[in-house]
């Protein structure tokens, strides 16, 4: 297959802005390349995308975060929009793939789809958080049924209405990640610093259990980040910054847990399967992706959403928890290899349905 992946709009690949999906699209990228595939890249200028082409680096303003924006915002494209300018750059390469690859969550290379004349797959990354947006997928599925995947059944739950949208995990390079069987005493919480992902609460179990809190992820909020540490005086924290993999697995792999405290539905939760890849166990609130992934007390616990005394208790039995069972679990359902095997299916579909299509036509 000949692809064209088109990242999102909101920040260079490699600078931690758009969280997981760019470890998402760079791991899918390597490793379809790895089974002789073709793969290049469209995303902002400044992306770091290793071995993969990057074909167009394009400027422009990055759109608004659609998680801080009312529900009915109507489309809203910055002068000069890095989304726009993204897919132009689309229009002018499109001959050049089977398929077009679309990483954005955002409206516009939804409402484009029908005017492109290469089939399009949308791989969408938040749950439902604006009207238009909703609505474009609804039409997308109309023309095209089974093209707009997500990653989770908490995600998809979340586009109420909306039928047929495809549920596709993501996974991890597990090499990436060493497998540590001892923990150290403290905890690990992971993540762009963002008012919905529930900083907070971290800090609270951190105070609650005496333990130690290594915080490494975007600086997005520091408003945010200031207030939460005012409101935790007690709790100690280390904050580690934006890592790449391989320093950030290090100082993961050897937490007695990864706490996961998102105020939203979660889409997924790379850093969920990152933690059971190093062997460590995730304790989480019951809510969106990360309830997907864990095996409540077997690769960490699920507990009451907005609880941290119900987390801070939960701590305590950690110790009934089987590390390697925590490697074992990210093996058998997150690898690279079988999040690559799930998409090559899904593009395959979406070529085939532009095809019906056309012959129905
Ligand atoms: N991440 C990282 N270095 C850090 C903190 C986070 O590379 O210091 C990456 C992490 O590997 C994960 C992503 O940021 O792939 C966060 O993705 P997740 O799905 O957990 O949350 P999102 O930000 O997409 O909501």
């Amino acid at each position: 297959m000949k692809l064209l992946f088109v990242s999102t709009a909101v920040g260079p690949l490699g600078a931690g802005i758009a969280g997981g999906v760019e470890l998402n699209l760079l791991n899918l990228a390597g490793e379809l390349i790895r089974r002789g595939h073709v793969v290049h890249i469209a995303a902002v200028a400044g992306s770091q995308t290793g071995d993969v082409p990057l074909v167009a680096a394009v400027n422009g303003l990055p759109p608004a975060f659609a998680q801080h924006e009312p529900r009915d915002q109507p489309v809203v494209l910055p002068h000069p929009s890095a989304t726009a300018n993204l897919w132009e750059a689309v229009r002018a390469l499109e001959t050049d793939y089977d398929l077009i690859v679309n990483w954005g969550y955002d409206w516009l290379p939804l409402y484009l789809t029908p005017f492109l004349h290469t089939p399009v797959a949308h791989v969408i990354s938040m749950g439902s958080l604006q009207d238009t947006i909703d609505a474009a997928i609804a039409g997308v599925l109309r023309s095209f049924p089974g093209t707009v995947a997500v990653h989770s059944e908490a995600q998809a739950q979340t586009f109420a209405g909306i039928e047929g949208l495809v549920i596709l995990p993501c996974g991890m390079d597990l090499s990436a990640y060493t497998f540590r069987p001892r923990a150290e005493p403290y905890l690990a919480w992971i993540g762009r610093i963002v008012p919905e992902k529930g900083l907070e609460d971290a800090f609270a179990v951190a105070e609650l259990t005496g333990l130690a809190l290594e915080i490494m992820g975007r600086l997005q909020d520091e408003d945010y980040f200031e207030a939460t540490r005012n409101a935790y005086p007690r709790a100690v924290i280390r904050y580690r910054g934006f890592l790449p993999t391989s320093e950030m697995q290090q100082i993961l792999g050897r937490a007695q847990c990864l706490l996961v405290t998102p105020k939203w539905v979660e889409a997924f939760g790379n850093v969920v399967v990152e933690a059971l890849a190093c062997g460590v166990p995730v304790v989480a609130y019951r809510r969106g992706g990360p309830a997907e992934i864990v095996v409540d007390g077997m690769t960490g616990f699920l507990t009451p959403p907005d609880d941290p005394h119900a987390m801070a208790a939960a701590i305590k039995n950690l110790p009934g928890i089987d590390r390697a069972c925590c490697r074992a679990h990210a093996e058998t359902h997150y690898s690279l290899g079988a999040m690559a095997t799930r998409f090559l299916d899904w593009f395959e579909h979406c070529m085939r349905i532009e095809v019906a299509l056309s012959e129905i036509t």
